[in-house]
């Protein structure tokens, strides 16, 4: 999904932004899509 607010990606550190492509990894943390520790989107 589209990050609806801004936040901080737990895996890289860095940024997310409005807009952003975002997903949760396996810890329920919202991470940008690219770093996300798993396969497919729980969705
Ligand atoms: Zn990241």
């Amino acid at each position: 999904m589209r990050a609806r607010f801004n936040g901080k990606c737990v895996e890289c550190g860095g940024e997310i932004k409005v807009g952003k492509e975002i997903i949760k990894n396996s810890k329920e943390k919202w991470v940008h899509k690219a770093c996300s520790d798993l396969e497919d989107e729980l969705l």
